[in-house]
This record gives C-alpha cells, structure tokens and sequence, in this order.
C-alpha cells in the first residue's frame, strides 16, 4: 500500500515538475553521494569534462544547448588532471586522452559535415537566386527596349506631322509622347534596380565559418565580423578544434 501510494505520489509530481526536472535533481544528490567511492578512470565520469571540452558544458546557454551530459562532471578530478598535467605526470592519463580524443573526432566530423552541407545549400541557392535576378534583368531590358522604340515612333510622327503643317494632330501626339516617355522612365528606373540588386547579391554573398559552421556575410563590418569571432560558440569550437589537433599530435602514431 504503501510502497503504491509513494508511486502515485511521484507520478504526480512528475507531471507537475516534468520528469527530467526529478531525474536531474536525483542525479546531483547521487552525485555527491558516490563521489568518494568513484576515481578518475570511472567510466560515469564524463572525461571530455576533464580535459574542459565537453559539449554539454561548453554550449550551455548557446543557440547549441545540447542538454545535459548523461555523465558525472567532477571539478575535483578536473583539477587533479590539470595539476597533474602541469607536474609532466601526463602519461598517467593516456586511456582518459585517448577517449576524449575518439570524442572530440566524431563531434568534429559532425560539426566539419554540417559545414560542408552548408556551403553546398549556400551555392544551390545562390545559383537559383541568381538565376531569378539575371531572368528579370532580360524582362526589364526588353520592356525598356520596347518603350525606348514608342517614344522615338512618336517623335518620328510628331517630326512629319510638324513637316506637313499638321500642327493639331502634331500637338495631340506631344501628349502621347509624354505618357510614353513616363513608361521609359519607369522600365529604366526598373532595370536600373534589377541591375543594383544583382551586383548586390554577388557581393553580399554568405559564407560559412570553417571553425563553427555559422552563416556569415562577407559584406559584415569588422565590427560584426569580430563580434562573431568573439562569441562563446564560435570560440568553444575553437577550443575543441584546439584539444583535438593538440590530442592527434600526442598521440598522432596510434591514429
Ligand atoms: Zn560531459
Ligand atoms: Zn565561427
């Protein structure tokens, strides 16, 4: 009786506080709880963690929150490496850095794939967009073509009219000629604007930052651009891209 009304008790306030909400807070006290009873080559704690490049911790509070990381994130082992590291018992650690290592090479990958996906989307738009605007440069071209012929037809017929003293029907054709010269006006001004918004396009082309994968315009301020190279995203993949070519070269021979 008991044991079911501790159960529905908890189902309870599982919807009210959502599962993980319980989970996690039950996962911190067991955290403290077992500490003493784990060491460093504990496979509950979370070795990226130690060598400070675990994702989890690093994007946290990012566009790339991942969540939680189902493993133990302990400062005390993190400092004992750090301080071991710095005293040259390095060697000490081969098994941890070498899985922090095989880590870090899948979330490249993955990072270096999406890049890659990036840059692709970017050309097939790019080249569709492009595509449009060079289709509307030759429409434009064309209706100014033709209005730049009406309005020179009407100064033809205004000129032969005027030549044979038909001045009345010389003066309605002026009025003719006017609308026809607004028309020009307007087609030009048109392709005047097709034409800026292409040579815009090719120059504001994106790009994708080879370090984090983020859109970036080439036409950005230095002062955009240095705020993107500051931020905690892109710098986080920097850092892990930094452990990661530090790791291959330590243990270049064994991959
Ligand atoms: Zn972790
Ligand atoms: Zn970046």
């Amino acid at each position: 009786m008991a044991t079911s009304a501790r159960y529905e008790q908890r189902q309870l306030l599982e919807q009210l506080m959502g599962r993980d909400a319980l989970r996690s807070r039950n996962s911190y006290n067991n955290q403290y709880t077992r500490q003493r009873e784990l060491n460093i080559n504990d496979p509950k704690i979370c070795k990226n963690y130690l060598l400070g490049v675990c994702p989890y911790d690093l994007f946290q509070n990012t566009k790339q929150l991942m969540g939680n990381c189902k493993k133990l994130h302990i400062d005390k082992f993190r400092i004992q490496y750090e301080a071991d590291i710095e005293e040259g018992k390095g060697r000490n650690f081969e098994r941890i850095e070498l899985e922090v290592l095989e880590n870090i090479i899948n979330f490249i990958e993955l990072n270096d794939y999406k890049i890659k996906e990036a840059n692709e989307n970017l050309e097939a738009d790019e080249d569709k967009q492009d595509e449009e605007m060079r289709a509307i440069i030759q429409r434009e071209t064309k209706n100014l073509e033709a209005a730049e012929n009406n309005v020179n037809i009407t100064l033809q017929e205004i000129k032969k009219l005027n030549s044979l003293g038909e001045i009345e029907k010389s003066l309605q054709l002026v009025k003719d000629l006017e609308e026809r010269e607004v028309k020009r006006e307007f087609f030009a001004k048109n392709l005047r604007q097709a034409n800026d918004n292409l040579t815009q396009s090719l120059q504001q082309k994106l790009q994708v930052c080879t370090k984090c994968g983020a859109y970036l315009s080439r036409l950005d301020s230095d002062k955009r651009l240095s705020d993107h190279f500051l931020g905690k995203i892109h710098l986080n993949y920097v850092k892990i891209r930094g452990k990661l070519q530090e790791l291959k070269a330590k243990y270049g021979d064994m991959y």
